[in-house]
């Protein structure tokens, strides 16, 4: 038997300093061109100009009648019915108008439109309740986009709009950042698959299909590596079989002082650790390595800290990697709802759930915070950084938080 070492060789980082670490090793992966019409999720690896000008020509706005201002309030003969699609063909000289719906392109020598509730026709004679100014109602060529102008800059999160902006503008292909593909494995003796029989002492894997989901939530393509006994030779063909496949592999457990906490020395063989401990709570286990361009992330074991620790740390190297610069969860001030006592020796990340109240964001507890309870990131839109020492926080007092998902409105 070997003894336990009483002291980590890996020098304790600050949370900057870790992610600066890891952002250090991390660019957008290669470009691909997708179909444009669902790639939202993806991020724009190219600028895109406006090829067209929108609309085309001028248009008309609403349902009503062409006709010129000049004629000011006098009576029109409606000469013609235009309808969205239709080119017009003719001219509506002085004293004509012609019956136009939403969308058609405005007829020559119309300069206006009158909407059809400001008028009443009759036997083909037309009277407005009002007169109107030259380029009333009239969408005008280029008044939504010109073109040539920048419509998206690259590293554009695509969504709904952009896909739509896309399509508007026919472009049916996109050039945007490969997605990574990310592998998964839990390590440990005691880990069980959980639709298996659960023997006494054995620990559901929940680590794995929880990072499995943070990996696809944050944009990415997950493959599991199923679970690594705590054993070296076992752990190293799971790593190696995770870097021939994936961009990066992420570990959880065995990342600590114990006998058989491995992961760090099967890292150390097959790459480069970049650190091996961050002071930060929970997941000071945390460890970063690289293995030629692949990164690696050894999670600790408790499932608040891998979860956690996947958000402070992993999150934004995977949104990095999608050409995502804006690769950080948004960063608010909010105000305690009751106290809350700090570590004394690291930042501790708190979860919370962050509600609108009154103007101010209000920060609530999720309850009990220890790495084990996953019930304590259940509901929770937000990581409290809870700076360390020995003064509790009182109620009203405020604090930072990340933002991990949506507000919660009361
Ligand atoms: P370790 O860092 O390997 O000593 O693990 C710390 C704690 O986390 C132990 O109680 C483990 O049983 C637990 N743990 C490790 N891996 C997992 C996992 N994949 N799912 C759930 N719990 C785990
Ligand atoms: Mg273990």
């Amino acid at each position: 038997m070997h003894e336990m070492p009483h002291e980590s060789p890996y020098p304790l980082v600050s949370i900057d300093e870790a992610q600066h670490l890891i952002l250090s090793h991390a660019a957008p992966l290669e470009i691909e061109e997708v179909d444009a019409l669902t790639a939202d999720g993806r991020v724009l690896a190219e600028t895109i100009r406006s090829p067209e000008a929108v609309p085309d020509s001028p248009r008309a706005a609403m349902d009503g009648y062409a006709l010129r201002a000049a004629d000011g309030l006098a009576e029109r003969r409606v000469v013609a019915e235009l309808t969205a699609g239709v080119t017009p063909n003719l001219v509506i000289g002085p004293g004509m108008a012609a019956r136009i719906m939403t969308g058609a392109p405005m007829p020559a020598g119309a300069d206006a439109m009158i909407p059809v509730e400001l008028t009443e026709e009759r036997d083909g004679v037309l009277r407005v309740q009002r007169a109107v100014r030259p380029g009333d109602y009239v969408h005008t060529a280029g008044q939504d986009i010109e073109r040539g102008a920048v419509v998206l800059e690259q590293g554009t999160l695509l969504g709904p709009p952009e896909v739509g902006l896309l399509a508007a503008l026919g472009l049916t292909r996109a050039r945007v950042y490969r997605r990574p593909r990310v592998a998964v494995l839990s390590t440990g003796d005691e880990i069980v698959e959980p639709g298996t029989p659960r023997p006494a002492g054995g620990v559901r894997d929940s680590n794995r299909y929880a990072l499995l989901a943070a990996v696809r939530e944050a944009g990415c393509t997950a493959r599991s590596l199923g679970i690594a006994r705590d054993d070296l030779a076992t752990q190293r063909e799971a790593v190696l079989r995770g870097l021939e496949q994936a961009d990066m592999l992420i570990t959880s457990g065995g990342a600590s002082m114990g006998t058989r906490d491995l992961i760090k020395t099967v890292l150390a063989e097959i790459g480069t650790i970049h650190f091996g401990r961050v002071a930060f709570k929970p997941g000071k286990p945390t460890t970063f390595a690289t293995a030629g361009d692949k990164l690696i992330f050894g999670l600790p074991g408790y499932p608040v800290s891998s979860l956690v620790s996947f958000e402070v740390f992993v999150r934004p190297a995977l949104r990095t990697l999608q050409g995502d610069t804006r690769p950080m969860r948004p960063r608010v001030r909010v105000t305690l709802a009751a106290p809350v006592h700090p570590a004394p020796d690291r930042p501790e990340y708190q979860r919370i759930m962050v509600r609108r109240a009154g103007g101010r964001l209000i920060a609530t507890t999720t309850g009990a915070q220890g790495s084990s309870r996953l019930l304590s990131l259940r509901g929770a839109n937000g990581l409290l950084i809870v700076p360390p020492g020995d003064h509790e926080y009182p109620a009203g007092a405020e604090l930072e938080a990340m933002l991990t998902g949506p507000l919660y409105d009361n």
